[in-house]
C-alpha cells in the first residue's frame, strides 16, 4: 500500500509532526552509528522522578487502585491542585473547576477541542511551543502567529494583540519554551485587559513555573484569576517541575462548564490519565518539595554557564533568560560564517559535523536562532560548548 491510497482526514495536511521529536530520533539514530552526540534537544528533565513519588505509585499498586476513576481526576488530585494554587495565588478555583488528563500537552488538546470552532482565530507568539499551532490548527482554527522580539527578551506584548481585536484565546506561555521569557506582572495585566475588553479567553501554560531564576518572583495568571474568572484557564503539568514525563499527568482550572467540557472530551477519549500516575502526583503535591528546589539550583548552575561560554563563541549571542531550562541563542552571525541558508541547515551541520544536536529556530516559528536544553549535565554541556568553539571559533573580544 502506498502514502497515496490512504486518504486521511484533510484536517492533517496542514499539521506537522513534532520537529523536537524529530531531532530526537535523529540524534538516536547517530548514536546507534556509534556516534557520540551531545545533545541539547531533550524536552525533558535529567532528573528521576523523586523517591517518595515513587513509593506513592507503588502503595497505589499494593492498594489496587488500578480501575477507572473519575473522569477528571481523581477528588484527591484535584483537591491538592485546588490547594496549590488557593495557598500560593489565593485563587479560588475548587476541585470541580480541575481536570486532569494525560499530560499538559493532551489537556491543552482537550481544551482546544472543546473551544475553537473553524475559522475561529486563535493569538500564539512566536517563538512558540511547537504544539500550540498544530493543536489549533487540528481544530479547523487558525494560528496568529504575534512576534515576541529578542531586543525585548522575547516577552509577549499584549499592544502587539490590538490589531486582533477578533480572538477566540490568546495562548500564552510563561516561563517560555523554547525563548525562557517570562511574562512580568505588569505584562500579564496589560494581556488581562486586552482579553476582558476583546472578550477573548487566556489560556496560560506555566509548563515550567518552577523553573524561574528571576529576578523576582515567578506572576502567575492565577493572581489574576478573581478578574479574569470567566476567560481564563491555567495549564499545568507533573512532567517538569517533579521530573515525570513518562507518568503523563497534566491538568487545567478554569470555569466550571469549561470544566465540563474538557471531562466530556476525555471521556470519548482516553476516559483519564493512569490511576497510578494520579495516586504518585497526589504525593507530587503533598509531600516534601526539596528535590525541586534542588533540581532548580542545578538547572541555575547550568544555565548560568551555558549563556556565559555560548557568549564567548564567535557568531552566537545568548540572552540570560529569566525561566524553563532552555536558552535560545542568536546564530545567524555563525550562519553566515558557515554559509547555512538558514538556521535548519545549521542545526543540521552541528549534527553531522560535530555531533552536537540542537532544535532549529524555525520549529518555534523564530528562524534564525537555535534551542539548547540545559536537561543535561555539566559534563556534557561543556563538552558540547567546547565542539561548537572548535567549529565556529572564539569570540574576538
Ligand atoms: N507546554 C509546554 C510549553 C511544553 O514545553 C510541554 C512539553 O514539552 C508541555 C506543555 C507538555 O508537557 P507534558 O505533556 O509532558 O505535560
Amino acid at each position: 500500500m502506498t502514502r497515496s491510497d490512504v486518504h486521511l482526514a484533510r484536517r492533517l495536511e496542514a499539521v506537522s509532526v513534532s520537529p523536537t521529536l524529530a531531532v530526537m530520533m535523529e540524534a538516536k539514530a547517530l548514536r546507534e552509528r556509534g556516534v557520540d552526540v551531545v545533545d541539547f534537544g531533550p524536552g525533558e528533565p535529567d532528573f528521576d522522578t523523586p523517591e517518595n513519588i515513587k513509593r506513592a505509585a507503588v502503595v497505589a499498586l499494593q492498594n489496587n487502585l488500578t480501575h477507572y476513576t473519575d473522569t477528571g481526576g481523581i477528588l484527591d488530585l484535584r483537591r491538592a491542585i485546588a490547594a496549590r494554587y488557593r495557598d500560593r495565588w489565593d485563587a479560588a478555583w475548587g476541585p470541580d473547576e480541575v481536570v486532569s488528563g494525560c499530560g499538559g500537552k493532551n489537556v491543552l488538546f482537550l481544551i482546544a477541542m472543546a473551544l475553537f470552532e473553524p475559522g475561529d482565530r486563535v493569538a500564539i507568539y512566536a517563538p512558540y511551543w511547537v504544539s500550540f499551532p498544530e493543536q489549533v490548527k487540528l481544530c479547523g482554527a487558525v494560528p496568529v502567529v504575534v512576534a515576541a522580539r529578542e531586543a525585548d527578551g522575547f516577552v509577549p506584548r499584549a499592544r502587539d494583540l490590538e490589531a486582533h481585536r477578533d480572538l477566540k484565546a490568546i495562548i500564552v506561555n510563561s516561563p517560555c519554551n523554547p525563548s525562557g521569557a517570562v511574562i512580568p506582572p505588569d505584562e500579564l495585566e496589560r494581556l488581562a485587559e486586552f482579553a476582558a475588553s476583546s472578550g477573548s479567553w487566556v489560556i496560560s501554560d506555566e509548563t515550567y513555573d518552577t523553573f524561574h531564576y528571576g529576578p523576582g518572583s515567578f506572576a502567575s495568571f492565577a493572581s489574576l484569576h478573581a478578574r479574569l474568572r470567566d476567560r481564563l484557564v491555567l495549564v499545568n503539568s507533573f512532567s517538569k517541575t517533579y521530573a515525570m514525563t513518562g507518568w503523563r499527568v497534566g491538568y487545567a482550572l478554569g470555569p466550571r462548564p469549561l470544566m465540563e467540557a474538557l471531562r466530556k472530551v476525555q471521556s470519548h477519549d482516553a476516559t483519564h490519565t493512569s490511576s497510578i500516575s494520579q495516586a504518585a502526583a497526589v504525593e507530587a503535591l503533598n509531600g516534601p518539595q526539596d528535590s525541586v528546589a534542588s533540581m532548580r539550583e542545578e538547572y541555575r548552575r547550568r544555565r548560568d554557564e551555558l549563556v556565559r561560554s555560548l557568549n564567548r563563541i564567535r557568531g552566537l549571542t545568548c540572552q540570560v533568560p529569566p525561566g524553563s531550562f532552555y536558552v535560545f541563542p542568536n546564530v545567524t552571525g555563525a550562519m553566515a560564517a558557515l554559509g547555512c541558508a538558514d538556521s535548519i541547515e545549521f542545526a543540521r551541520r552541528l549534527m553531522s559535523e560535530i555531533g552536537v544536536a540542537t532544535v532549529p529556530g524555525e520549529a518555534f516559528g523564530a528562524p534564525g536562532y537555535v534551542r539548547l536544553s540545559y536537561a543535561l549535565s555539566l559534563d556534557r554541556i561543556r563538552a558540547g560548548v567546547e565542539r561548537l568553539r572548535t567549529l565556529l571559533g572564539a569570540r574576538e573580544s
